[in-house]
Order: C-alpha cells, then structure tokens, then sequence
C-alpha cells in the first residue's frame, strides 16, 4: 500500500473517475486536504466510494481572508475529521500582507481545536517556518504532518527535534533543496505526497496523477540508498503512528 499524505482530489474535476481508479488499482490511501467548507464536503462524498480516500477538513492559508469570520462553524467538521488540514501560513506566495492577520487568526484557531480533539495538523509552512515553529510549540500539538517543507534548515531541524512528520512532494529530482531535506530527515519521519494534479504541473509540466507518489517513493529510495519494499513498508508504519485509529496503512497487502 502507498501513502499519499496530502492531496487535493477537487482539483481533479472531470478526471476524477480516473484518479479514484489508480488509487484503487495501486492501493493508494490518500489524505484529501481540503480548503473550505465546499471542499472538505466534496472530500467526504468522495470518500463514500473508497476506504482509500480520508477526508481531512482545513481551511487553507490562501483562503483564510474568506473564512474567517464564525469559525466556530467548523468545529463539527474538526471534531469528525481524522487529520485537520490544510491549515497554516503562507508569507511567501501570498504578497498581501493585509491578508497576513486572517492567516494567522485561522491557524490559532484550528490549533486550538486540534489541542482540545487532540488532532494531527497537515501543515503549509510556506515562508512562515519560524512562526509556525514557534504556534505549534505555543500550542503543544502532537506530531504535526509537514507538508512540502523548503524552508530555512535551522527550522527544520527545530521541526524534527519537536516530533514533526514531513511530506516528500513531488519536486523530489527536481529540486536540490528537497533531496538535501531527504538527505536530512531521518526515514521514520518521512511521508510521501503528491499535493493533487497541479503541483507536479507546476514542477515539470506534466498532469500528476496520483500514482506519481510511486516516483516519489522511489526517489527517496535511491537518495536514502534504501530498496524500495523497505521503504514503502517505513512509510507505511510512519503512517500509522501518525494516525493510530482510523485509516491504518495495511503492510500484509503488500506483504502477501
Ligand atoms: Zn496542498
């Protein structure tokens, strides 16, 4: 069985039928980040097709100027999720910094839950890495998923000391930043993603299906000197540390 720990399955629109077949064909279980409100509900009606597919509820840094207001709104949606994400801060791609304070009050908020419901976070840390370093320390939470880290490395290290888990995306072979973070992170803390269609797009060019997190696998193999069974077995038990009840990764599947 594969880990896809951060996707977006709305962003596949029409396509959708065939992104759930290659997750069922590869065995993929797929944590579907949600945005919004309308996303997460899109997730969960997904999700009635497939045990593969685990619907996450977040509001996305690049929407929190949106979704501010009555956030106790959400707290049914945090309270059944089985990760909360994609929350967090994004200093980097978004230059509105009028927008920074909504950012910020979204994330306390959802961290604040995530401490009452003791829920993992699926975690965007883009050019905010000292702040949410500094919120996730604030507020306690256990074993914070990172997704698609690329920031300073004294953080990183601060991240991992703590007891963060990080997603490998899909600019692993493209980007000397993620394979010296690869070369870095130990394997027991390590998850692969493919952060939907439009990131590999972004990288490359090409439409990412989901099975593109078998190429990520892959490239860690080879940068971590590791076969591959071995390390798709490691981030299978990485997996289900991180998420002990619901949705455990199977290792007999793949095993027999
Ligand atoms: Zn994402």
């Amino acid at each position: 069985m594969y880990i896809d720990a951060h996707n977006h399955i709305d962003f596949y629109g029409e396509k959708i039928k065939q992104a759930l077949n290659i997750i069922k064909k590869d065995e993929i279980l797929t944590l579907a980040c949600s945005q919004d409100e309308k996303s997460y509900l899109y997730a969960k009606e997904i999700a009635l097709q497939t045990p593969l597919i685990v619907p996450c509820f977040g509001i996305h840094p690049w929407t929190a100027h949106e979704n501010h207001r009555d956030l106790d709104r959400y707290e049914r949606y945090i309270e059944e999720t089985s990760m909360i994400g994609e929350i967090g801060l994004d200093f980097h791609w978004v230059p509105e910094k009028e927008k920074y304070p909504h950012q910020v009050k979204v994330l306390k908020y959802f961290f604040q839950k995530a401490k009452t419901y003791d829920k993992i976070t699926n975690l965007h840390t883009k050019g905010a890495e000292e702040e949410i370093l500094s919120l996730i320390k604030k507020y306690s939470l256990r074993s914070p998923l990172i997704h698609w880290y690329s920031g300073p490395f004294h953080v990183l290290k601060e991240l991992l000391d703590y007891g963060c888990y990080f997603t490998v995306s899909v600019d692993i072979g493209y980007s000397e930043t993620t394979r010296k973070i690869v070369e870095y992170l130990p394997m027991n803390r390590i998850l692969t993603e493919t952060d939907g269609p439009t990131a590999l797009q972004w990288v490359n060019g090409e439409y990412g299906y989901p099975n593109y997190v078998i190429a990520v696998l892959e490239k860690i193999s080879e940068i971590k000197k590791l076969p591959i069974e071995e390390s798709k077995m490691a981030i299978c038990d990485n997996f289900n540390s991180l998420l002990k009840i619901e949705s455990r990764c199977s290792r007999e599947k793949y095993q027999s």
